[in-house]
């Protein structure tokens, strides 16, 4: 058991209230927790994300606190002069939680950002127009159909104005009706038609929210690069304990917040850049309706696409067959096998980064039927001597590999490896042997299903490049995507711009 300091970890996050908040559980478990002097395992990524968007560096593996913010007071200033003036569009759900959104927007205020309120119709249900307005000293809106609304300010002109939507309670309803590209009221115009970063603060029944139903549109949702804040873990309205609750009004302001300020200093920091992304797995056929391929959802792949495009890139996507959504303002081209994926790639040259996310199938058959292989009806030791046919394998070029020593090499290319073991000299060894830059490597261990990266919406990696490596901590996809962009970002702005 590894011990922790967590009186250190109880005042860094807020006091011992903000821990049972953002852990779900009650005033016992900290004594518990202090009594043993360490936290729970399913505590350590809430614990990690909580701290590190907080600006303290953290040992993922012992939680011990080993970098502390950048001096909050003057940075909080900083940050406050860029994002004051800012504008939040605040898209209001039909859920008990909407009473919450009137303390968000009072909170938002205080930043200098100018909060407007949009209701859908269950909304209303719980609070009125007429609160939020007194409150953000904006006008509502609630009508798609509103002729007053639309001389005044289109549900476009809206859409497009804001620096972010927000959607405060997003609700079951609210994230299905906008994973399916619905547009039937102002509120889903406006997330269909937006051009703005989105962030969902998700508040339902712990049912609701474990539903696969929910669970898919999640995954889509994220996959088109819409941010999630909590839900977490505690009781809700309905009386049942579980995931669902939606965060804390001081959580939703503080993602809101660190969201904008990414947003204004890095959104264009790639702008003017290219890029390539290789996403999902291949399928190699076998003949005209069998075909080898793997578990790869492409959720990693389309979420760093996703992040490039938020970050200004101009990005082409090479997929194999997925069943998440295209991400936006994203180039997709789907294909079905390795030799697409690679002629794809090359059509997109030239360009200035490539990311190989795709799991591309290592072999293909080498002549595939044109036809249905037919079964044959004899068993394999009838006298005839058929039996299921032989398929010969041959390799797949390596798409990674062969961007790295193209003629119009990306200045920066990055591969993905999965290791079960050994990952360090593993990943090592695979970036030599495919001429990239970096390695993303993943810790994969499918008997354990927290860390196994196939179809999971998180992920656990380490970079790989010239100076060594570092870990990250365990968290989800899409904040894995923002981690590496940032990375890139960085690299591009310290190193690469006269390259
Ligand atoms: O060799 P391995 O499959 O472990 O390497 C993983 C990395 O190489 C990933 O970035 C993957 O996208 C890339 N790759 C590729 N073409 C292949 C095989 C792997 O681009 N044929």
């Amino acid at each position: 058991m590894i011990q922790t300091d967590i009186n250190a970890l109880i005042t860094a996050i807020g006091g011992r209230e903000a821990l049972q908040t953002l852990l779900g559980v009650g005033p016992s478990a900290i004594s518990n927790y202090l009594a043993k002097g360490c936290l729970p395992k399913r505590a350590h990524p809430l614990v990690c994300q909580a701290l590190q968007t907080r600006g303290y560096q953290l040992d993922p593996h012992s939680l011990q606190i080993v970098g502390l913010p950048p001096t909050p007071k003057s940075a909080q200033h900083h940050a406050d002069t860029h994002i004051t003036g800012k504008s939040v569009l605040m898209i209001v759900g039909g859920g008990i939680a909407a009473y919450k959104a009137l303390e968000v927007s009072r909170r938002l205020q205080d930043h200098g950002i100018t909060v407007t309120g949009v209701m859908t119709n269950s909304a209303q249900q719980f609070i009125t127009p007429l609160s939020l307005s007194a409150l953000t000293g904006q006008k509502t809106y609630t009508d798609l159909f509103s002729l007053t609304d639309e001389a005044e300010m289109g549900h476009i002109r809206l859409a497009r104005e804001a620096d972010l939507v927000l959607v405060v309670p997003a609700t079951a309803n609210l994230m299905a009706r906008t994973a399916h590209g619905m547009a039937d009221d102002l509120a889903t115009c406006i997330l269909l038609a937006t051009n703005a970063p989105i962030l969902f603060a998700p508040a339902m029944n712990p049912a609701m929210w474990n539903n696969s139903a929910t669970r898919r549109n999640l995954a889509v949702l994220r996959g088109q690069g819409i941010g999630m804040i909590g839900p977490v873990s505690g009781d809700t309205a309905c009386g049942e304990e579980g995931d669902g609750r939606m965060s804390e009004p001081a959580d939703i302001v503080a993602a809101t917040l660190a969201s904008l300020s990414k947003t204004i200093n890095t959104n264009n920091n790639l702008s003017g850049r290219r890029a390539i992304v290789t996403s999902g797995p291949t399928h190699e056929p076998i003949d005209a309706v069998r075909f080898i391929a793997n578990r790869s959802s492409g959720q990693q792949g389309h979420a760093i696409a996703a992040a490039l495009a938020a970050r200004g890139a101009e990005v082409t996507l090479v997929t194999g067959p997925v069943s998440i959504a295209d991400p936006q303002n994203v180039t997709v081209v789907h294909i079905e096998t390795a030799a697409q994926m690679l002629a794809a790639c090359k059509a997109a040259l030239p360009a200035d980064i490539a990311i190989c996310a795709a799991a591309v199938a290592d072999w293909r058959v080498d002549h595939p039927v044109q036809g249905k292989i037919k079964k044959q009806p004899e068993s394999p030791k009838s006298k005839s001597g058929s039996g299921p046919p032989a398929l010969r394998l041959i390799e797949n070029p390596d798409i990674l590999a062969t961007l790295s020593s193209h003629r119009n090499r990306p200045q920066l290319v990055i591969g993905f490896a999965a290791e079960t073991d050994d990952l360090q000299s593993n990943a090592a060894t695979k970036r030599q042997r495919k001429g990239c830059d970096w390695i993303v490597a993943n810790h994969v261990a499918i008997d354990d299903p927290a860390n196994n990266v196939f179809g999971n919406s998180h992920n656990k990696a380490s970079l790989f490049n010239q100076d060594g490596h570092e870990d990250w901590p365990l968290m989800p996809k899409t904040d894995l995507a923002e981690t590496l962009i940032d990375k890139i970002a960085t690299e591009f702005g310290a190193n690469l711009v006269n390259a």
